[in-house]
C-alpha cells in the first residue's frame, strides 16, 4: 500500500545553533503553521494536574513549570508550496536540546522514562543551548542569537500555533522562554491568545472531536491520518490530498540531519493479541514488559475492521427493517460512536495514570528502548531513537494540516463557513485546548472581566514594538467586543 516516508530531523545543539539560526528563523517566518513539542524534567504531582477543578489543575501546572524546565524543544514548520495543489508542503523539523542555565529539579521518574526512550543527558550537559527562565532579563530577548530570541521570532511570525495536548506544554513555553507565569489562569488564557493571534490548535481535541478518531494519543492519530491520506491519494479521487516534501540537505547541513524511517502502516507478524489499556491510551502501565502487543498498526488495523463489522450488522439491520429512512440511521450511528467516545473519556478520567509520559500524551512512550524491547522484531527500533520532541513536532503538525485538508474538501463540496470564520484555518478547533477527562476544551480567550498581565504587555511592546502592540491589542478588544 503506502510507501514509507523518511522525515529528516536537524539536529541543533550549542555548537551549531549560530550557524542554524538563519535557517530557523526563515522557516520559522515562512511557514503557513507551526508546531511544538516538548521535553520537560519532570511534572510535579500527576494527581494534581488532573485535578477536577481547571483553575486547580493551573496551580499545579504552575508549580511544575517554575520548579522543572525544559529539557529539548522540537519545531516543525510547514511551508505552503507555492505552484503546487493548495494541500503540498515543504517541511522543516528542528530538535533542539535545551539546558537551562539556572537550578531546576529533576524528576527520577522522568530520567528514567526519558533515557528509556533514548534522551541522551550526556549530550545534553555538553552541549544543550543554555537558557533563562522567567522574565526577561536586560533585553535580551529582543536581540541576538538565544532560544529565547527564537521564542520572539516565533511570536512575530504571527501563524497558527499547534500542539497536541498542549495545556502543559504551552506553560512550559511561557515560563522558560517568555516570562513568568501569571497566576491565575483567566489571566494565562488572556495573554496567549494575545501572543498568538493566529490561533493555538490542539491535535488531540482536533482528534478526538473534529477527526472522531476512534483514539487520539499521537502515534495512532497521526498513523490513521496518513493511512487515510494515502488511501485518498492511491484512489485517485478528486482530493484534496496533503503532500508533504523534504528539504535536501548537503554539505555541513547533513552533518546535522538524522533521518526518522516512518513507515507505512502495516501489521508487524508475530505478537497479535493487543493490550486493551495500550489500544485505548497509547500508554500501559507494563511498559515494554508488557505481554501483549503496542503495535499501533494492528491496533489501528484491528479498530478499523471493528468499526466496519459494526457498519455492516447495522446495514443488515436495517434492511430488514426496510426504509427506515437513511438519514435516521446515519443519525444513530454518530450517536453510537459518540457514546463509545465518552465511555472512553470516563475510563481515562477514572483510570488516572502516574507514569510519566501518559498525562501530556500516552503516546509519547510508544517507542521502544532499543535494546531491551524483544519481541517486537527489527521494525519498531528503526521508528525509535533519539530527537522525539521534533518528530513528535513533526507529527503533530501532519495531523494538523491532514485535519485542514478534509475541512477544504468539505468547504468544497458547500458547506457554508460563519463570516468570522472566513479567514480561520480550521474554525472548529480554533483556540481550543484538549483537557483530559473533560468533554469541553479549554478556550483561549481573553473575556472582557479578565485582563493580560503587566509582564505580558512589557512583552509585548518588546516583540513587537511599542505602536504596533497598541494597535494588535487595540485590534484584539475590538475583536472581541464585535464577537460579543
Ligand atoms: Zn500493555
Amino acid at each position: 500500500m503506502a510507501s514509507s516516508m523518511v522525515v529528516p530531523v536537524i539536529d541543533v545543539q550549542n555548537d551549531n545553533f549560530k550557524e542554524l539560526w538563519p535557517a530557523m528563523v526563515l522557516a520559522i517566518k515562512t511557514s503557513a503553521f507551526i508546531a511544538l513539542d516538548t521535553e520537560l524534567s519532570g511534572l510535579g504531582n500527576r494527581k494534581a494536574l488532573l485535578a477536577e477543578s481547571i483553575e486547580d489543575r493551573y496551580k499545579a501546572i504552575y508549580h511544575a513549570a517554575r520548579s522543572r524546565s525544559i529539557l529539548s524543544l522540537g519545531i516543525a514548520c510547514y511551508k505552503k508550496l507555492d505552484n503546487k495543489p493548495a494541500d503540498s508542503y515543504l517541511v522543516q523539523v528542528y530538535n533542539l536540546t535545551l539546558l537551562c542555565s539556572e537550578e531546576y529539579m529533576i524528576e527520577p521518574q522522568s530520567v528514567r522514562f526519558l533515557v528509556q526512550h533514548g534522551f541522551d543527558f550526556n549530550k545534553q550537559y555538553a552541549q544543550g543551548v543554555p537558557y533563562c527562565k522567567g522574565n526577561n532579563k536586560g533585553g535580551a530577548d529582543n536581540h541576538g542569537v538565544s532560544v529565547r530570541s527564537l521564542f520572539t521570532e516565533l511570536l512575530r511570525a504571527r501563524r497558527p500555533l499547534v500542539l497536541h495536548n498542549g495545556l502543559i506544554d504551552m506553560a512550559f513555553l511561557y515560563q522558560c522562554f517568555y516570562s513568568h507565569l501569571p497566576d491565575r489562569l483567566t489571566t494565562f488564557t488572556a495573554d496567549l491568545s494575545e501572543m498568538f493571534p493566529a490561533g493555538i490548535y490542539d491535535t488531540k481535541y482536533a482528534s478526538e472531536f473534529e477527526l472522531r478518531l476512534t483514539a487520539s494519543y499521537l502515534e495512532y492519530a497521526y498513523k490513521k491520518c496518513k493511512l487515510d491520506n494515502s488511501r485518498g491519494v492511491e484512489a485517485g479521487g478528486p482530493g484534496p490530498h496533503l503532500l508533504v516534501e523534504f528539504c535536501q540537505y548537503s554539505g555541513q547541513m547533513s552533518s546535522y540531519v538524522d533521518y526518522r524511517v516512518c513507515r507505512a502502516v502495516a501489521p508487524s507478524p508475530g505478537q497479535q493479541e493487543i493490550c486493551q489499556r495500550f489500544s485505548a491510551f497509547g500508554w500501559c502501565p507494563h511498559g515494554t514488559q508488557c505481554t501483549s502487543s503496542h503495535d499501533t498498526d494492528l491496533i489501528i488495523l484491528q479498530d478499523e475492521k471493528l468499526r466496519q463489522d459494526k457498519k455492516s450488522k447495522r446495514k443488515r439491520k436495517r434492511d430488514k427493517k426496510k426504509g427506515g429512512g437513511g438519514g435516521a440511521a446515519e443519525e444513530e450511528e454518530e450517536e453510537e460512536l459518540r457514546e463509545s467516545k465518552i465511555s472512553h473519556m470516563e475510563l481515562d478520567s477514572a483510570d488516572r495514570p502516574t507514569q510519566d509520559g501518559s498525562i501530556r500524551d500516552p503516546g509519547a512512550c510508544t517507542e521502544p528502548p532499543p535494546a531491551e524491547h524483544a519481541g517486537n522484531g527489527p521494525r519498531k527500533r528503526l521508528e525509535g531513537g533519539t530527537h522525539r520532541a521534533g518528530f513528535d513536532a513533526f507529527m503533530t503538525a501532519y495531523i494538523f494540516a491532514y485535519a485542514c485538508t478534509l475541512d477544504a474538501k468539505e468547504e468544497q463540496d458547500g458547506k457554508e463557513k460563519k463570516a468570522e470564520e472566513k479567514d480561520r484555518v480550521l474554525p472548529s478547533c480554533h483556540n481550543k485546548v484538549y483537557l483530559s477527562g473533560k468533554a469541553a476544551p479549554l478556550h483561549i480567550v481573553k473575556s472582557s472581566f479578565s485582563k493580560s498581565s503587566k509582564a505580558h504587555s512589557l512583552k509585548m511592546e518588546l516583540v513587537w514594538g511599542k505602536s504596533l502592540a497598541s494597535t494588535l491589542l487595540a485590534a484584539g478588544i475590538q475583536q472581541e467586543k464585535d464577537g460579543e
